[in-house]
């Protein structure tokens, strides 16, 4: 069965509206989908109608920011009620600090050589609620700054580049308890991309299924052959569920399409089963 579990619309940093991703993923052959985008809900309704129209089974997603030791780490939340109150409070708090951040951002670029960021940033979100260091990468690649948006990250926009503003995001157990809440299942994205000592990983791994987290990516566009390995071990040594999303965003800045990914190694158990 080919599932993908992460993925981002206009709605927040992704390229494609919720109906088009929808049409998108199933025209790749993917059976089980979820729409995840960062922080807001406001996509689910036509992802979730696009998709059961072509025959898709639909999970309602977003990935929320967190901060943990002082570093940004995303928690998806699947299966989520989208109109639970709380969830939705929750989300609205969590975008309220990013125009601000932005401006920041701008500022940053400026004295970096780069003026008119934010402003020209800004038409790039088709929400301006949710603009994000994406919507700044291709602006700078619009401008000829770099040659392509991995390029403007690489340079100046990755969690320690000149030009990023950390944000004080949730606190883990606060967007846990959101999601669960809302009766959904946490799970932690993309777990190679954090830059935590070993244990840190394991004080944080330890945090959130305290707190009642409950599943892990083990297969994600951001992990390479031998950290699907190494995070399908952390997933049996904590007893957490997989899951597995190629977290596209864009046809022309994404490495992995949607439903491309191979498959969850067998043994594991696949966080979609008490979804679907
Ligand atoms: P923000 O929510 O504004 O902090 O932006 C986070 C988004 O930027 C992520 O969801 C990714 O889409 C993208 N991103 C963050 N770090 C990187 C990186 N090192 N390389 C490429 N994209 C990144
Ligand atoms: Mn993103
Ligand atoms: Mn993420
Ligand atoms: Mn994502």
């Amino acid at each position: 069965m080919s599932v993908d579990l992460h993925c981002h619309s206009t709605v927040s940093d992704g390229v494609l509206t919720p109906d088009a991703i929808a049409r998108r993923a199933y025209g790749c052959g993917v059976q089980v989908w979820a729409l995840t985008d960062h922080d807001e809900l406001s996509g689910q309704l036509l992802a979730r109608d696009t998709a059961q129209a072509l025959g898709m089974r639909y999970v309602s997603g977003v990935e929320i920011s967190v901060t943990w030791a002082a570093r940004t780490v995303h928690i998806v939340g699947l299966g989520i009620d989208i109109q639970d109150q709380n969830l939705l409070d929750g989300l609205q708090q969590t975008r309220s600090g990013r125009a601000d951040r932005a401006r920041r951002i701008g500022a940053n670029l400026e004295r970096l050589g780069m003026p008119g960021a934010f402003e020209g940033a800004l038409p790039y979100a088709g929400n301006p609620e949710l603009i994000s260091r994406t919507h700044f990468a291709r602006y700078l690649v619009e401008k000829g700054y770099c040659p392509d948006v991995q390029t403007v990250f690489d340079r100046y926009l990755s969690d320690d580049g000149p030009a990023h503003e950390p944000m004080r995001w949730a606190k883990l157990e606060t967007a846990v308890s959101w999601i669960r809440s809302a009766g959904g299942i946490a799970v932690i994205a993309h777990p190679g991309r954090y830059h935590y000592t070993e244990l840190e990983f394991g004080a944080f791994f330890d945090a959130f299924k305290d707190c009642g987290g409950l599943g892990i990516e083990v297969i994600t566009g951001s992990h390479s052959t031998v950290q699907f390995s190494h995070y399908a071990q952390v997933a049996r040594d904590y007893g957490f569920m997989a899951s597995c999303g190629s977290d596209f965003h864009s046809p022309t800045e994404s490495r992995h399409d949607l439903g491309s990914l191979p498959p969850l190694p067998d043994d594991l158990k696949p966080v979609w089963k008490s979804l679907i």
